[in-house]
């Protein structure tokens, strides 16, 4: 079950998300989680050569090209406002996924117009034109095109970040990739006695089997009598508190014959979610109808047929009664802070809902 679930239904084109094929870098770079940046923050560009007192044709260029919000070079997608105002991609949806959680317009930073998902476009050739632009490897410190940057930083650099090859025998050594031959050489996991390996081996299994348990539990759902699914649409409401917070319901939906609701808080109401970095959601599920006995459920939100959130499925459980409809609040599992921005950036929120009655 790979997060990536390429049924025909996943294609990223249907439902007027903004993919549109990507003529420069990789496609969709802005849906991978943030890699923990090896350059750092952005260094001051040095503004001009000590000895000519020119400033490099490049270095000018890094000024034009960059994002005016972070003032960093894009790595994925460029977006311009309808004055021409440059955003990389992770800029432009954390700006409307604040406006968002504000309940304002977004506006470009720079020019205040309005700015949209349908208001903005790519710019297809400052993304090629960054691409061009050299750019310096932060293990090696040598100087690539953008283009050839990441291919140098995860295969060719001799200073790259390696693992041990007896990883898999429970080495955690890590180190640069020149000095991963020596330390293959010394390292003492090969030479270890069986019942030692059994140890670190047997550890690394209850990893493997937690993650197994979690989808052979899906499957062993999947065979129960009463499943029923559908999509769901969370969409945006605000509180009517004297500081209003969004939060997130649906309409009324059945599913196995009874009426539910889901709702969706951000940042489990934390008063200021937006003078926070670290984006989360959490959901509950509340039974609308009257039923005639306790009903026993199984309960797991997965992504919609098309949307491209990245959800690490949860089974959640509960037991309805009249008297105790709602579940708690739960996490839902979206792996990080950039993809809850995602969310949150759009106008709704399109996700899928099985729930598994349990009968005994
Ligand atoms: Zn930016
Ligand atoms: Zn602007
Ligand atoms: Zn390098
Ligand atoms: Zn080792």
């Amino acid at each position: 079950m790979s997060e990536e679930g390429q049924g025909p239904l996943a294609s990223s084109s249907a439902a007027g998300q903004e993919d549109p094929p990507s003529l420069a870098g990789p496609p969709r770079l802005i849906l991978l989680p943030p890699e923990p940046d090896p350059e750092g923050p952005p260094k001051k560009r040095p503004r001009a050569d000590p000895e000519t007192g020119t400033v490099r044709l490049e270095e000018r260029l890094y000024g034009v090209l960059c994002c005016t919000v972070c003032l960093d070079l894009p790595k994925a997608s460029v977006y311009q406002c309808t004055n021409g105002h440059l955003m990389c991609a992770g800029c432009f949806i954390h700006l409307l996924a604040d406006a968002r959680l504000k309940e304002e317009q977004a506006t470009c930073p720079n020019c205040r117009c309005e700015i949209s998902k349908s208001l903005c476009c790519r710019n297809l050739a400052v993304e090629k034109a960054v691409s061009e632009l050299p750019s310096e490897c932060g293990f090696c410190v040598k100087q690539f095109p953008r283009s050839l940057l990441e291919r140098h930083k995860k295969e060719e650099c001799q200073d790259r970040v390696t693992q041990c090859k007896y990883k898999r025998i429970g080495c955690p050594w890590q180190g640069p990739f020149h000095e991963l031959t020596v330390h293959e050489s010394e390292c003492c996991h090969p030479t270890k006695t069986g019942s030692e390996l059994m140890e670190i081996l047997g550890e690394m299994d209850q990893t493997h089997k937690k993650e197994m348990q979690l989808y052979n539990s899906i499957f062993s759902l999947l065979s129960f009598e009463k499943i029923g699914y559908t999509e769901v649409q969370f969409r945006p409401y605000r509180t009517d508190d004297f500081i209003t917070r969004l939060y997130y319901e649906t309409p009324r939906f059945t599913v196995l014959n009874q009426s539910w609701v889901l709702k969706a808080r951000v940042n489990d109401s934390e008063r200021n979610p937006n003078l926070s970095c670290k984006r989360t959601l959490s959901f509950q599920l509340i039974l609308k109808s009257k039923i005639n006995s306790p009903m026993e459920c199984s309960f797991l939100l997965l992504k919609g047929p098309y949307d491209d959130v990245k959800i690490h499925p949860v089974i959640y459980h509960f037991v309805f009664t009249n008297e105790n409809n709602e579940t708690e609040y739960v996490p839902l599992p979206i792996i990080d802070s950039v993809e809850c921005n995602k969310l949150l950036a759009a106008k709704n929120i399109n996700l899928r809902l099985f729930i598994f009655h349990i009968q005994k």
